[in-house]
């Protein structure tokens, strides 16, 4: 595989977006992400944050200890992975990973993979979804993609401006990806408006090192408040308001998710105040 190292957008011309490769460099060993070229962006993304404005090339690392960022995103980044990988995972690429569940890492030919059925729908799935489950039963893992819907983010790309919410889609049999970016699509920052309060509460497996089994995201903007969970839909999931947890359709074996989720959106609500 070639390895480019652009400078500028003008340069960019297909291969896969690499940033920290976190995610990358596993999915290509696996044979997952497959490809001629591999396009290193990280001396074309920006990096740092400045009055509202994070560069999708800053680190987890860096966001969770910089005190212009909202509550919410900063602990979201320090719950999230481990230091050594907080150091080198970046925000665009913390958006753009892909699904853990096990058959899709396996290589299963599920529906995510083109496929005609979901096997974790059929197996094992104490880890998936209790939404938007119908098609493929995932469970988004990214804490930091439910905190940034919570704060009713926007991205700026090499191609236009979009609210965080239109950067994903449930799957579907049309088109089985989670985001609606175009090929070479790249992410150059996420625009944070100011909150009034803003909180990140995460049920995990372990203390450290551990996906959302269910995170829950609160964001307060004029006395409103916004709810956003991780790990419950094959996308970050806005919650309209607590009661909407009603509406879950929860699998076998994913329903212990339901009261969970029910305990820390009341305890997010309640350290909002
Ligand atoms: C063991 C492990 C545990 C983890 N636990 C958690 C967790 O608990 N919570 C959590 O939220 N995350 C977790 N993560 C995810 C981790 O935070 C991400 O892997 C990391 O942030 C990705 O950043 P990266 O720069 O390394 O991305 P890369 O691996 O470089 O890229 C990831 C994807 O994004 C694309 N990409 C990268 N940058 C851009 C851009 N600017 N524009 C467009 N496309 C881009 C790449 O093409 C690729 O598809 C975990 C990861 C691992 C490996
Ligand atoms: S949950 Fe989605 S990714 Fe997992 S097996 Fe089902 S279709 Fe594939």
């Amino acid at each position: 595989m070639e390895l480019t190292r652009p400078s500028d957008v003008a340069e960019l011309d297909g291969g896969i977006f690499v940033h920290g490769g976190t995610e990358v460099v596993p999915l290509v060993r696996d044979g997952i992400l497959s490809g001629e070229k591999l396009v290193d962006v990280r001396r074309v993304v920006p990096r740092g944050v400045d009055n509202g404005v994070i560069g999708a090339g800053t680190t987890l690392a860096e966001l969770e200890v910089d005190p212009q960022i909202p509550d919410a995103l900063r602990e979201a980044c320090r719950l999230a992975v481990s230091p050594q990988l907080r150091n080198m995972g970046s925000l665009g690429g913390n958006l753009l990973q892909a699904t853990r569940c096990w058959y899709w890492r396996l290589k299963y030919p599920c529906r995510l993979h083109g496929g005609d059925r979901c096997h974790a729908r059929e197996g094992e799935h104490r880890e998936h979804a209790i939404f938007a489950n119908d098609f493929c039963a995932s469970a988004h893992p990214s804490d930091v993609a439910a905190a940034l819907l919570a704060l009713d983010a926007r991205l700026r790309t090499t191609r236009r401006e979009l609210a965080l919410v239109e950067l994903y889609r449930v799957p579907d049999e049309t088109d089985r990806d989670v985001v609606r970016l175009e090929p070479g699509e790249l992410i150059l920052d996420v625009h944070v408006p100011a909150v009034e309060a803003s909180v990140y509460l995460k049920a995990m497996d372990r203390k450290k090192w551990s996906f959302p089994q269910v995170g829950v995201a609160a964001a307060r903007v004029d006395g409103d408040v916004r709810i956003a969970l991780a790990g419950v839909a094959p996308v970050p999931w806005l919650l309209d308001s607590p009661d909407a947890l009603d509406a879950a359709t929860p699998l076998p074996r994913t329903e212990w998710k339901v009261p969970v989720a029910r305990a820390l959106v009341a305890r997010a609500l309640a350290a909002l105040g």
